[in-house]
């Protein structure tokens, strides 16, 4: 198996389950964002306790990179301290915008979140793969990247 078709495999098993799904009865935070480009929403719940992301359900519609973006997302943060999720977040959002013919190995720490990287070949899409990571970062109080989930609408 190729890593493409390895990477291809990861985002349809998250696409068709998605992980952390289920509701939180009662969320310190959340946060919803859109991409109305391409039609995608996520809404992002936190449950926090000692500045760990205790619990977390992320819920909404979309392509199949935003939603399986949101789930790698929800997997990947589960259980980190608040500075670790920020400091993943960033890093996801650094290989969105590294160029896409170069190599993805200055960032073997993103692990299953590397099955992403092909989506820099079609620049329309970054921001359905980042809006699930920038919604985690406005409910979290981080400012996130200029004009990426905020919808007026
Ligand atoms: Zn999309």
């Amino acid at each position: 198996m190729s890593l493409q078709e390895l990477y291809r495999q990861v985002i349809l098993d998250h696409y068709r389950n998605p992980r952390h799904r289920a509701p939180l009865s009662d969320p310190d935070v959340s946060s919803e964002g859109a991409n109305p480009l391409c039609g995608d929403e996520v809404k992002v719940d936190l449950r926090l306790r000692d500045d760990r992301i205790s619990g977390i359900a992320v819920t909404g519609k979309g392509c199949s990179i935003s939603q399986s973006s949101a789930s790698l997302m929800s997997e990947a943060v589960s259980g980190n301290a608040v500075s670790e999720a920020l400091g993943l977040s960033r890093r996801f959002q650094e290989l969105m915008h590294v160029p896409a013919d170069s190599s993805e190995n200055g960032f073997s720490d993103l692990g299953d979140l590397l099955a992403l990287s092909g989506v820099r070949r079609y620049p329309v899409r970054i921001k359905c793969a980042t809006l699930s990571w920038v919604t985690l970062e406005q409910a979290l109080g981080e400012p996130g990247m200029p004009g990426t989930a905020e919808d007026p609408g």
